[in-house]
């Protein structure tokens, strides 16, 4: 009925219409985003949706190149379970504190910074793992300069390095890989660099470009030289923002503290935050009373890469939600509101990820020039058959991408990745584990699986060429 109002046009039209796509609605229904679109054009409208206005009012200055300063690498550590991400985190937050510093980093905010012996600084997320990584790029936010990747040299590369190594490549992050536990005396490090090889990965001492380092998380052996080749790599980057604008940037995490309210950790990507200044985050808002480091010292201002955690906001915003200083708190504060209202309004989904139903028409739009497929089989010989077939489906138009393919059921991690990197999921002989199938739904990522490998090509074959039927 609202649509009809603001279309001026009789509600039982628009009821008609929407029976004529073969949905049945009342007059207080609220429809999904793309009814809405086919609806108005119906009638001669077009849609625009409220978030893009409201989002529109965040502007961001704009930066001059000599407005641009080298900023310090955010990295993140991710690998197996087991292989040493906590440990390495812990080494370089107990060692890494600057010269004269008294006491090391006692809060655990999410993220720490440190300073090597050389004056050079490094950001470090400290929710290692590459879950939290691509849930924070489903969200829209990509924050990682660089990946650590660890594997153990006492056992072998595995699944979930493998994973870590698919969600690192698909954000376009550069990786390091820290041979780690080389103290042990079943370690074997050549071991692992070999099995690397053979997945194309060359490592330096292999006569390739991925650095790499052996060391011990536990003794702390090469970690120091490990930094060393992440700074390398993140020169190659040229890395730069401008410090002297309002400050923009991610939340890492957030929560509420008995005593002092809620608590946000952020991460500054762009200007330089300062207490007193006004923020927008996610849907919280609020004029920061206090900022502290991950020592517990108050600070006074953060420019870019610094993690800080922040006191004043009305809520506790979500891990990848972006923040924003405004000068004007009204504007904020609307934003803030609108936000929320879209959200109760959940229906109403902007944002839609590719179907296998909808590949042929995005193809023949032009608009569509990748596409992503993440590969779960029940056997290698399989996943590699069908990797295979895939990639020759591959046309001039459309390239046919594997951003991920593993052994095993689909995982959470799967659709997550699946999500940051707009990726359908083909599962041969496995099902989605877990809350894997429910997360997809919410997500609205479209999982196939099949059990004959012929069917699994023919369908890709045929929604490439838009000549899929309509999955039932
Ligand atoms: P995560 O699951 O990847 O975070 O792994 P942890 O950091 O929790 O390490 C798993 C286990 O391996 C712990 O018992 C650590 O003490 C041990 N560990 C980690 N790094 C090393 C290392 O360099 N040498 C040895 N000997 N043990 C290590």
């Amino acid at each position: 009925s609202e649509m009809a109002t603001m279309m001026d046009v009789p509600i039982n039209k628009i009821i008609g219409a929407c029976m004529s796509l073969g949905i049945m609605v009342t007059m207080n229904q609220r429809l999904d985003a793309e009814t809405l679109t086919i609806v108005a054009d119906e009638f001669g409208f077009e849609v625009e949706f409220v978030t893009a206005d409201i989002e529109e009012a965040i502007q961001e200055e704009e930066d001059r190149p000599e407005d641009m300063e080298t900023r310090a690498p955010i990295v993140t550590v991710m690998g197996h379970v087991d292989h040493g991400k906590t440990s390495l985190l812990d080494y370089i937050r107990k060692e890494n504190v600057i010269a004269g510093e008294s006491g090391g980093i006692t809060q655990h905010i999410g993220a720490y910074g440190v300073t090597l012996e050389n004056g050079q600084k490094m950001a470090f997320l400290d929710t290692p793992g590459h879950e939290a990584f691509t849930a924070m790029r489903a969200r829209g936010a990509q924050v990682t300069d660089l990946a650590i990747i660890v594997v153990a040299a006492d056992d072998d590369v595995m699944p979930q390095t493998k994973e870590a190594i698919s969600h690192a490549q698909a954000a376009g992050v550069p990786i390091v890989f820290a041979i780690n536990k080389v103290d042990k005396p079943t370690a074997n490090p050549e071991k692992i660099k070999e099995k690397l090889a053979g997945m194309n990965l060359l490592v330096e001492d292999w006569g390739g470009k991925i650095q790499s380092h052996d060391i011990s998380a536990k003794t702390g052996l090469g970690v120091k030289e490990l930094l060393e080749k992440v700074l390398l790599e993140a020169e190659l980057l040229d890395l730069k923002a401008n410090p002297n604008k309002m400050a923009s940037g991610t939340v890492v995490e957030a929560f509420l503290d008995k005593g002092r309210g809620y608590v946000s950790t952020i991460l500054v990507q762009s200007g330089t935050l300062k207490v007193g200044d006004y923020m927008l985050a996610g849907k919280n808002h609020g004029k920061i009373k206090a900022m502290h480091d991950e020592r517990g010292k108050s600070v006074k201002e953060a420019g870019p890469s610094t993690p800080i955690s922040v006191l004043g906001l009305d809520g506790a915003p979500q891990a990848g939600d972006k923040f924003h200083v405004f000068t004007d708190e009204r504007e904020a504060k609307q934003i803030a509101a609108k936000r929320t209202q879209l959200q109760r309004e959940q229906s109403v989904r902007t944002q839609r990820h590719i179907t296998l139903d909808e590949i042929g028409r995005r193809i023949a739009l032009g608009d569509f020039k990748e596409l992503n497929i993440i590969l779960k089989g029940d056997v290698d010989g399989s996943v590699e058959a069908l990797t295979d077939s895939f990639q020759k489906l591959s046309t001039e138009e459309i390239q046919v991408k594997l951003i991920h393919k593993g052994v095993g059921p689909i995982t959470e991690s799967d659709v997550l990745l699946a999500s940051a990197s707009d990726a359908i999921i083909i599962g041969f002989n496995v099902r989605p584990m877990g809350n894997a199938r429910s997360l997809a739904d919410k997500e609205e990522i479209d999982i196939r699986t099949y059990s004959i490998i012929y069917d699994a090509i023919n369908d890709l074959k045929d929604a490439m060429e838009g000549m899929l039927s309509p999955e039932m």
